[in-house]
């Protein structure tokens, strides 16, 4: 049994969790959300990874009324080469969701982890893909969730030419320059579990490097579940774990840290709805 008490995660937002995989990791997300909510759980951004997504997600959770969603297309092979067909797939979804439940498009980005080069990945295509869910995002005037890894300067290179779009780096997984070079171009920093990782040094010097105004946590859930809970399959519950890290880390009380982050995801997705269910 989970030992939740009112007081571990009362207030805590999880800006980053794919809760439909929860399932499949052997995880109800339906009673895990219930305990959470029950006990005070600040509210979750569910988000999307492929085009078609977004209706079944807002069927299975939006009866939590601190569950928002995000829409976007991951940068798979598959998406790569479909990229036009699924951007506008995607748009449809956005324009048929209630305005009131979709907080962002994303996640969204550039992966050369898993997209590389010199194994033949399509890189002008990924960069493409990016570009159309940010040509999304500046229509429908929502903001972007990015996915980055191992292509710090090309993402940057990529957001800087849409100046209009706000947004987060998701799962920040760079150090204090790259911290720099994205709070530069106006981006919100958000911190995973991997903060917890014993290898974590540059990602720790880049959390004490950002500014109180915008800095964001999440899981990632059912990925990158922090310490002590590696190797298990995440949930958002978990995200206190990185709040007391990132508190410590930071010289301020996980109390100032809620409240700092509640109201930075708050300015940055304009989620003025869910500010009333946290302050009640
Ligand atoms: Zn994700």
């Amino acid at each position: 049994m989970r030992q939740d008490t009112m007081s571990d995660i009362a207030g805590l937002i999880d800006t980053h969790a794919h809760l439909s995989m929860l399932l499949s990791r052997g995880i109800s997300p339906e009673k895990r959300l219930e305990e959470l909510f029950s006990g005070g759980f600040g509210g979750i951004i569910d988000i999307g990874t492929e085009a078609h997504d977004l209706a079944d997600r807002v069927d299975a959770f939006s009866r939590f009324d601190r569950i928002r969603f995000a829409a976007g297309i991951w940068p798979y092979p598959e998406a790569i080469a479909g990229r036009r067909e699924l951007a506008a797939v995607l748009e449809q979804q956005i324009r048929k969701a209630p305005p009131q439940l979709l907080a962002a498009v994303g996640e969204c980005g550039l992966d050369r982890h898993w997209n590389k080069a010199e194994a033949g990945a399509d890189i002008a295509g990924e960069g493409e893909l990016l570009e159309a869910q940010l040509d999304l995002a500046k229509q429908y005037r929502l903001p972007v969730i990015i996915h980055s890894r191992d292509a710090a300067e090309e993402t940057a290179e990529i957001l800087s030419q849409y100046p209009e779009v706000r947004g987060v780096i998701h799962c920040f997984s760079y150090g204090a320059p790259q911290a720099k070079t994205f709070l530069d171009l106006g981006y919100y920093l958000s911190f995973a579990g991997t903060l917890t990782y014993k290898n974590a040094g540059p990602l720790r010097e880049a959390l004490r490097f950002v500014p109180d105004d915008r800095l964001l946590l999440e899981t990632d859930s059912p990925f990158l579940a922090p310490i002590p809970y590696r190797g298990s399959p995440a949930e958002p519950g978990m995200v206190g774990e990185t709040y007391r890290l990132a508190a410590a880390l930071r010289g301020i009380s996980q109390e100032k840290l809620k409240a700092l982050a509640a109201k930075n995801t708050l300015d940055l997705f304009g989620l003025e709805s869910l500010q009333s269910n946290i302050d009640s």
